[in-house]
């Protein structure tokens, strides 16, 4: 579904893309861990060009990604961010069926419907008309996903989602996106949560310094890393 060659990436003089290689079959679940500054964020950026890069190609379905294809690919490609990036002033239905009404022309009754659906599998049906301020950052988080679920997204990244939360609201949203997962949608997670990465993902990409050091089945990655910098980074989780 995706593929990344050689990409490159410099914020000025500043070098964080040192020729990522990543290829993302369909249905693969994909988790990216690493130090902080790593450069994980910028890469997931790059792939739905809110970030420049100087070098390399990135195709979605076998179409190069540029700017004049993005608007389409990015309706395609659904992304939820640490920061939950709900609209304050909108209801929780109507997060979710304004793109699909602007962008795919979806009826109205037709996107509710939809939203319906969705804010049952993430477990806030009964949320529907709040406001996303009258919700905890756990159930904001879900509505996020749930709404980028409303696109029919083929491909789905995630940066850091639980990151923003308390502890104890981690898990629900963990839930969903391992519920996700099972269903055979293809994600990109970028996550400090070594358990969760273990347990869902099909590989596991270590970045450092603006490369992918290592790359491998999780099994792999967490109990025999080849890399040593990869088990120095594995030994703070212990
Ligand atoms: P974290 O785990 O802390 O989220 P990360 O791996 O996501 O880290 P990035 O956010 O991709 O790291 O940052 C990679 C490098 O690029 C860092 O050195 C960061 O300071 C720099 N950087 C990120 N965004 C910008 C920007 N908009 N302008 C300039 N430099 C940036
Ligand atoms: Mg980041």
């Amino acid at each position: 579904v995706l593929k990344v060659e050689d990409l490159h990436k410099y914020f000025g003089k500043l070098y964080v893309l040192k020729g990522i290689d990543l290829e993302v079959k369909k249905g693969e679940v994909i988790s990216i861990i690493g130090p902080s500054g790593s450069g994980k964020s910028t890469f997931l950026r790059c792939i739905n060009l809110l970030e420049e890069y100087q070098q390399g190609k990135i195709y979605f379905k076998g179409e190069l990604i540029t700017h004049r294809n993005i608007n389409r690919i990015r309706s395609s490609i659904g992304m939820v961010f640490q920061q939950f990036n709900l609209f304050p002033h909108l209801s929780v239905l109507n997060n979710l069926i304004l793109a699909p009404m602007k962008v795919k022309n979806m009826p109205k009754d037709e996107a509710v419907e939809k939203a319906r659906k969705l804010l049952e599998r993430v477990g806030l049906i009964e949320k529907i008309n709040e406001k996303p301020g009258n919700l905890s950052g756990g159930q904001q988080q879900r509505v996020a996903i749930a709404r980028a679920l409303m696109m029919d997204p083929e491909l789905m990244l995630f940066d850091e989602p639980t990151s923003a939360l308390d502890p104890e609201l981690v898990k629900e949203v963990l839930d969903v996106i391992k519920d996700l997962a099972q269903s055979g949608m293809t994600m990109l997670i970028v996550t400090h949560e070594m358990r969760f990465a273990r347990d869902v993902s099909d590989r596991v990409v270590f970045m450092d310094d603006g490369r992918i050091v290592e790359m491998g089945p999780p099994e792999k990655i967490f109990s025999n890393p080849e890399n040593e910098r990869t088990r120095e980074f594995l030994e703070h989780f212990l």
